[in-house]
């Protein structure tokens, strides 16, 4: 499945998530844009290995590192204080200045690496977990552990650090629900997939 319909669906069950909590409507639009972020999170991997043959990936790293970049200097202008203001907006222009000409292989690691920097000098848990996952998931190959049940849990340690951190309520539920919704989506007992997801790594590697 590609990542627009990935995205659709994560949009849908973060839109599901808001009407069942009854937001408001800013809240909604926020779930709605973290549903569809959380669904597209486990083909973070496609960096990995088995997929550098994979001819659109590079361009869609290179538009979620710059997307990310963005993100980290509005971050860090918002929430920062002095130093860490600087040192957020200097990783998140060094990633978009670096994405625009590295190497497919290398980008997610670097990626992983600023925001695990950043959210460390801004003591912020979910944004250096947040790194870690990502640098992992530019070192494994395509639909091994980020589509796992271990991946739905390092997501989930993460989505409950953003709602700790936010304090709008939502983000838990549709974060994880929206992270699920891609294994099912990636799974074999749908006719479009060749390939199932490993459900059970490091345990056992049967796909389902
Ligand atoms: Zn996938």
């Amino acid at each position: 499945m590609n990542g627009t319909a990935h995205m659709a669906i994560g949009a849908t069950v973060g839109f599901l998530t808001a009407n069942t909590l009854q937001t408001d409507p800013t809240t909604t639009l926020f779930l709605v844009g973290m549903g569809g972020v959380s669904g597209l999170m486990p083909d973070m991997d496609i960096d990995g290995k088995l997929s550098n043959r994979i001819t659109f990936s590079h361009k869609f790293i290179r538009t979620l590192a710059q997307t990310i970049g963005i993100l980290l200097i509005i971050y860090s202008v918002l929430e920062g204080f002095e130093k860490e203001k600087w040192i957020g907006v200097g990783a998140g222009i060094g990633l978009i200045i670096i994405s625009s000409f590295i190497t497919q292989r290398h980008m997610l690691t670097l990626t992983g690496l600023g925001v695990l920097g950043v959210g460390i000098s801004l003591q912020e848990n979910w944004l250096w977990l947040l790194g870690i996952y990502i640098i992992l998931a530019s070192f494994t190959p395509h639909r091994s552990y980020t589509h796992s049940i271990a991946g739905i849990a390092f997501f989930g340690i993460i989505a409950f650090q953003i709602q700790a951190s936010l304090e709008i309520e939502g983000i838990f539920t549709t974060c994880l629900l929206g992270y699920i919704s891609h294994l099912i989506a990636d799974m074999k007992f749908l006719p479009f997939n060749k390939r199932g997801v490993k459900l059970f790594l490091p345990f056992f590697s049967k796909e389902f």
